[in-house]
């Protein structure tokens, strides 16, 4: 069954990755193409590129006009100069007399200025071969007369656009200088229009150069990359499953051969990925379902099997079953006496135990530190849950669990319920056999409880218990009461037991409806109510005591009883401590009676407190010693004052040899301890004599008072006459 639920849960899971499998063949090739499409379009989107693309771009442009600036411009600037030059000297040759004398003028003014008038001239100087002036017409050239000598001198002014220059007998053919103002603003125009041209030019080339190179980075670079990147964009997003198309690039490439890697871890990943996560998964489920200790199911897997089971059941088939809780009885004292190593071996056993003798059908489970459930189909050869539950105790108890070459005898209480026949909810038939358990565990433990509805009943009772008794704190209807303590001895009065009452109210004229102790002091334990009623408890009696002291002269000890859960819930010491020391009392006329079960708690914290109680100075006795579980060990390491014999043993006493024989008993182990013994429930003088002849040292009950109230003890008190008559 159990089975049957983890295999369709991992068939579930391989369904649904087989069909992500599935699905991912058939989207391959589209999605290869979407990818290869979206990263060619999204070449003209990239940064990448387009980082590139500029700086390429900016260095062609760089480059280009670098030549420019320092090479094209300044050579076609010169090439106009000396076109400028080469046409004027020419003209100006031609237009030159040669009969002229060398220091005559070599043309006339109205030549020049005919010249001037159709050329770019503007103005010449005319000197000898000596360098003296001649002639000048036009605008006078700036060139200074030394420099007319110097070969090939020149002087461009682009920004007033002139241009000078001197030409010489090489340039004139005849012996003279003359420096020309030439008009050169032509040259800046033609210039400022190869300028733009070039820049036209470079534009187109450099936005080509670019382009290809996009269009080669694209292919070549950014496509693979981006390619890659959808690869790892996959893989982040499904690490497990990732949807990686197969690589369209060639691998030989270091691009391709990165792709080809990429894509290989990522494979890698995910398998490692998915190996851990079931691994992991496994692990929880085997956490959240089973017992790790046992490695039976929890409590949790087996409600869900009962459900599954029940839901089954529900649809047509009768088929009912039986759901037996076992709790092991004092577990907790063989785990803290002897360890958790054999504790747990023998939570172990238990479990082997109990799987191997039931039935393939049931389902064994532990549910709890010490506790275990069974549900179990019921069949012709078993057909009553009750017969389930005696199986199951029995084969506890058949023989003792050996556990390291030692024997342990383990008992069980157990509870049963049956499906459908308690509950059709099977969440209810296994909280009706919790609560069958919980039954057998008050009822002394070692046996087996059917459920029955009385149960329910009485929980309910439990409940509403619970509800009145809070009212009752928060209403202060709860009351001390006190019952005088005599030394037998002397026959005085050397105590009081301060007994809690509460009568409910009822609007009778008895002032409310009388509930025992004994019937809501365990409910008052189970919820925990007790630690607060305790400490009023532990107030109030002090305060009495004082006051019995001071007002009226009555020194005796006040003895109040403390619960177990008070020593396992709370800080008793701390109390006790703060109690005696803001109440003024002496700490040696408080006394704490605890009952024996104080022992079956945590061995080693009760040791403790009890330890830390003694020191304070209070006295401790052991109330009705002789009904629970004590040992002699015990007893001698816990620093007790008192043993106070069950009333039980006084009550037969003189009629059952057994009980009078226990009585006597304890009596002579308290004294064998250095402990006084006192006895409970003496009713009559019949008892007092024989406790007086057995040598017991106090006494308490009806014989001499009932519990009163306050005033009325001290009524007592003041009246008491001590007419005790020693027996000898
Ligand atoms: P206990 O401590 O053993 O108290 C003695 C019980 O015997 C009292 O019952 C008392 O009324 C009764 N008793 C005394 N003398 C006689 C007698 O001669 N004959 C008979 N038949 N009974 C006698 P009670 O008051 O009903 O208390 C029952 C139990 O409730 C107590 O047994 C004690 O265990 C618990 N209890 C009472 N008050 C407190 C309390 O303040 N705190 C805690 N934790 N438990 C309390
Ligand atoms: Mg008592
Ligand atoms: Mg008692």
């Amino acid at each position: 069954m159990l089975h049957k639920t983890k295999t369709s849960f991992i068939t579930i899971l391989k369904t649904t990755s087989n069909k992500k499998l599935s699905l991912k063949r058939h989207d391959k090739p589209k999605r290869l193409n979407r990818a290869l499409t979206s990263s060619s379009s999204q070449i003209w989107k990239s940064r990448l590129s387009w980082r590139i693309a500029a700086a390429v771009f900016m260095t062609i442009l760089l480059v280009q006009t670098m030549i420019m600036n320092f090479g094209t411009v300044p050579t076609f600037r010169q090439r106009l100069l000396d076109d400028l030059k080469e046409t004027n000297s020419t003209a100006i040759a031609a237009m030159i007399d040669p009969s002229a004398g060398y220091n005559e003028a070599p043309f006339t003014s109205e030549q020049a200025a005919r010249f001037m008038a159709i050329s770019n001239v503007k103005g010449m100087s005319i000197y000898s071969y000596q360098n003296e002036p001649i002639a000048a017409y036009g605008a006078a050239p700036s060139i200074k007369k030394e420099h007319m000598t110097v070969r090939g001198h020149s002087k461009y002014t682009p920004d007033i656009g002139l241009y000078e220059i001197v030409l010489n007998a090489a340039d004139l053919k005849r012996p003279y200088y003359i420096a020309v103002k030439i008009d050169a603003d032509s040259v800046q125009e033609q210039i400022a229009y190869f300028i733009t041209d070039t820049i036209k030019i470079m534009l187109i080339m450099s936005l080509f150069v670019t382009t290809v190179l996009m269009i080669a980075l694209g292919h070549w670079l950014l496509e693979p990359m981006l390619f890659m990147r959808s690869n790892l964009l996959a893989a982040f997003k499904a690490p497990e499953e990732p949807d990686i198309p197969k690589s369209p690039f060639d691998n030989r490439d270091e691009i391709g051969s990165a792709i080809e890697l990429t894509q290989k871890l990522i494979h890698q990943n995910a398998e490692n990925l998915t190996r851990i996560k079931s691994a992991a998964e496994d692990k929880i489920h085997k956490l959240a379902y089973y017992d790790t200790l046992t490695g039976l199911p929890n409590r949790t897997l087996f409600v869900q099997t009962l459900n599954e089971q029940a839901r089954q059941k529900q649809d047509g088939s009768a088929e009912r079953f039986a759901v037996v809780t076992i709790d092991l009885d004092h577990f907790k004292d063989i785990n803290d006496s002897m360890g958790h190593n054999i504790g747990d071996a023998i939570l172990r056993s238990v479990a082997r135990r109990l799987r191997s003798a039931m039935p393939e059908s049931a389902v064994v489970s532990k549910s709890g530190e010490d506790e275990y459930v069974i549900m179990m189909p019921l069949s012709t050869e078993i057909s009553s849950s009750r017969a389930v539950a005696e199986k199951v105790w029995h084969v506890i108890r058949s023989e003792p669990f050996k556990v390291f070459n030692e024997s342990f005898q383990v008992r069980a209480s157990i509870g049963v319920a049956t499906f459908p026949d308690d509950a059709i909810d099977p969440d209810q038939v296994l909280k009706n056999a919790d609560i069958a358990l919980n039954r057998a565990k008050e009822e002394g433990r070692d046996t087996i409880k059917e459920y029955s509805e009385d149960f329910d009943r009485a929980v309910q009772a439990r409940f509403q218990m619970l509800r009145n008794l809070r009212d009752a704190m928060e209403h202060n209807q709860l009351e001390l009461y006190y019952q005088p303590q005599i030394d037998l001895h002397s026959g005085e009065i050397i105590g009081a037991e301060a007994l809690l009452r509460w009568f409910k109210p009822n609007n009778s004229k008895e002032g409310g409806t009388f509930i025992s102790p004994a019937d809501f002091i365990p409910v008052a334990e189970q919820s925990g109510l007790i630690v607060p009623i305790g400490e009023w408890v532990m107030l109030t009696a002090c305060k009495t005591a004082k006051n019995w002291k001071d007002e009226h002269g009555i020194d005796i000890r006040i003895a109040i009883n403390v619960s177990a859960h008070q020593f396992s819930q709370s800080d008793i010491c701390a109390f006790t401590q703060k109690t005696i020391s803001e109440v003024g009392i002496d700490a040696h006329k408080v006394e704490l009676e605890v009952t024996e079960s104080v022992f079956m708690d945590d061995i080693s914290h009760t040791i403790q407190t009890l330890q830390n109680l003694h020191a304070i100075g209070v006295e401790l006795a052991i109330d009705d010693f002789g009904t629970g579980y004590s040992s002699l060990s015990y007893l001698r390491q816990f620093p007790i004052d008192r043993l106070k014999i069950d009333q039980s043993f006084i009550r037969n006493a003189l009629n059952d040899q057994d009980d009078a024989s226990i009585a006597r008993t304890i009596i002579a182990l308290g004294h064998a301890l250095n402990l006084k013994v006192i006895a409970e429930g003496v009713e009559t003088i019949d008892h007092e004599a024989f406790l007086i002849k057995e040598g017991c040292d106090e006494v308490q009950g009806f014989r001499y008072s009932r519990p009163v109230p306050a005033k009325d003890f001290l009524h007592f008190a003041k009246n008491y006459k001590n007419d005790l008559k020693p027996v000898d």
